[in-house]
């Protein structure tokens, strides 16, 4: 008995993440995921399910309150003329990082976010408020802490990018790569940058947590 308690005890997280719910899911938004899915990746289901990424970005907009806006509603804004070809459907990730470290969850983990082309299907998305080549160190201890309580909680996940890795056909996490729609291109994305990746992998790889690119 003495023996299944100490090792439901050493079992436990290390860290504790505190979340602070966003939610931006609704009927509208799930329906537009839905036909997104089935227009890229084949699949008539707006379901997460076992995702294998987490893809780590940067919003370029200097304030929580205008990058949470920005994920809030269902339907692309007007100005994103560069992704109105790819449908509908407004970008939308599963968290936003503050600068302060503060995690807010805005997507249920089990609903595919667009914010990734080609591997949405099966990524967890995390973006982090500001950038212009600076993130905060608070960030980095949000992200670490988050990616770490993620792959406890979800096995299925092996890879680890920044969005600017994302068309690297020489990482591992490229065999995943799905996108059905012939004129859907690819995009050159910088976030959140090479610097802030690196220091995430160290400091991950402190907590024994290891995965591929
Ligand atoms: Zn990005």
């Amino acid at each position: 008995m003495k023996g299944g308690v100490l090792a439901l005890l050493l079992a436990l997280p290390v860290l504790a993440v505190t979340v602070k719910p966003f939610p931006v899911a609704t009927p509208a938004r799930l329906a537009l995921t839905r036909q997104y899915c089935l227009r890229h990746y084949g699949r008539d289901s707006a379901a997460l399910a076992a995702p294998q990424i987490i893809v780590i970005h940067a919003t370029e907009v200097q304030t929580l309150e205008a990058s949470l806006q920005a994920f809030k509603a269902d339907k692309l804004p007007p100005a994103r003329k560069d992704l109105r070809a790819g449908g509908e459907l407004n970008v939308g990730v599963h968290f936003v990082v503050d600068r302060n470290g503060d995690i807010y969850s805005l997507l249920p983990l089990d609903l595919v976010g667009r914010h990734v082309i080609g591997f949405n299907y099966t990524a967890i998305g995390i973006e982090n408020v500001g950038f212009s080549g600076h993130l905060t160190p608070a960030q980095l201890d949000a992200n670490a802490a988050l990616v770490e309580d993620l792959v406890q909680r979800l096995p299925s996940l092996h890879y680890l990018i920044g969005h600017y890795e994302y068309t690297d056909r020489s990482l591992p996490h490229y065999a995943l790569f799905l996108e059905r729609a012939a004129d859907y291109r690819l995009t050159q994305k910088s976030d959140p940058g090479k610097d802030f990746m690196k220091k995430l992998r160290v400091l991950l790889g402190k907590h024994g947590v290891m995965m591929e690119p």
